[in-house]
């Protein structure tokens, strides 16, 4: 996600839309399509210009397995947020997906080098530094039996607020954009979005309602995706990381 033009301290919102930032890496983006549902995703992957999909694959979009939870740790080196609030933002994933997210503890992994591994399954969050206007990145790494990896970096030199509730919705705006791409969800054009690519102001600290609906089609609705049971770790075939 872009930081928003900063003015006396203050965030404001851009005047103009924004254009999707580009993918880093070789593997872009699949774009979204209409899709006819089917058994693999009985929601499909419909296009709407309040929700999209970092990736599609046979009409689905690409996905965690609904029907295992997702193992998540934080790194806090660097933190300037506490781990409540990314509970707080979980919990609001979990809630609008029906994924189920199983916080590990601590870890000294770095989300990027985590998620470009491979092997593992489960989601690394942390506060590092990103070069430019760049305040946040989410990614998923996925294969034949659904996303096993995902990354969440925040980065603790955004400028916020000085009103420490604005900050805090701030904060909750970049974190819930950022774990939307780990889920695998794309940017849209609609500042009422969370998944709009630049953090605006006034900030909400929730999902818009296409969020939401972007969340029911990456979620539990959708059905099991690939083997429930699996415990061993797919080779990741495709990775895809947005701003
Ligand atoms: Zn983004």
């Amino acid at each position: 996600m872009a930081a928003a033009t900063v003015v006396a301290g203050l965030a404001i919102a851009a005047c103009a839309p924004v254009p999707l930032p580009p993918v880093p890496g070789p593997n872009k983006p699949i774009s979204t399509t209409t899709s006819i549902p089917n058994e693999r995703c009985p929601l499909g992957a419909p296009a709407s210009p309040y929700f999209s999909f970092l990736a599609v694959e046979d009409g689905c979009p690409v996905r965690w397995n609904p029907c295992r939870p997702i193992p998540w740790w934080f790194n806090p080196t660097g933190a300037v947020r506490p781990l409540s609030e990314i509970h707080a933002a979980f919990e609001q994933v979990a809630n609008a997906s029906g994924l189920t997210f199983e916080y590990r503890g601590a870890t000294t992994r770095r989300s990027r080098e985590w998620f470009e591994s491979w092997e593992g399954y489960g989601l690394v969050v942390d506060f590092a530094e990103i070069p430019g206007s760049v305040v946040g990145l989410g990614g998923i790494a996925w294969s034949m039996d659904g996303v096993q990896r995902g990354m969440v970096q925040l980065d603790p030199t955004m400028m916020t607020s000085p009103n420490p509730v604005e900050a805090r919705r701030q904060w909750l705006d970049l974190t819930l954009h950022e774990i939307g791409h780990a889920v695998g969800l794309h940017h849209v054009d609609h500042r009422s979005e969370r998944m709009y690519p630049m953090l605006t102001d006034p900030f909400h600290g929730t999902f818009g309602g296409g969020d939401l609906q972007g969340l029911r089609h990456v979620g539990r609705e959708q059905g099991c995706a690939g083997p429930a049971a699996q415990t061993s770790d797919a080779p990741v075939l495709r990775r895809v990381v947005a701003e």
